[in-house]
């Protein structure tokens, strides 16, 4: 496995809608390793492949090495091909968003509460689950890498973000 660059906000691959994956092949698979060690490594909890400079349909996520007392809590890791992500009701939030290709910078984000996630597996198998709250945003917030967008784009007042270096997030 290897950590891979993570590429910055201002990079075109990040604007790209990302291809379907026809064929988990050993490649796929090398990458989405490589994007857990990678999300692993940054203490991150989504991952998605254009990220790393693969305009692929492929998100890593969850933040299964958080301690069980940590705000968020912990929620298991998932590897998703082709994900589609359905909102379950009307019911959205606003929260504090970051990303890990515009480090350090966090802003109010309004999600859908509930959504179901649906895809293949790294095995090939049907990928379906409910997410509600934290999960769910993450969910969107990946899936949303996958059609060129960044969370920034939904914040309409740049006053509202706010950097936050990684070493400061415990004070905030
Ligand atoms: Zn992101």
């Amino acid at each position: 496995m290897a950590i891979l660059h993570v590429l910055a906000d201002n990079h075109p691959t990040l604007r790209l809608i990302a291809k379907p994956i026809d064929e988990i092949t050993p490649a796929i698979e090398k990458l989405a390793s490589d994007m857990i060690e990678t999300l692993a490594s940054a203490s991150g909890v989504g991952l998605a492949a254009p990220q790393v400079g693969k305009s692929l349909r492929l998100i890593v996520i969850g933040n299964h090495l958080e301690p069980k007392d940590a705000d968020p809590p912990p929620f298991p890791l998932y590897v998703i091909l082709n994900p589609v992500v359905a909102p379950i009701g009307d019911d959205r939030e606003e929260d504090t968003e970051g990303c890990l290709s515009v480090p350090g910078w966090y802003g109010p984000v309004t999600r859908y509460c509930t959504v179901r996630l649906t895809g293949r597996t790294i095995a090939g198998k049907p990928f379906n689950k409910i997410f509600r709250g934290f999960p769910a945003r993450v969910a969107q917030h990946e899936v949303d890498h996958l059609n060129g967008i960044l969370f920034t784009d939904y914040i309409d007042d740049p006053t509202l973000l706010r950097y936050l270096p990684r070493e400061q997030e415990d004070y905030e």
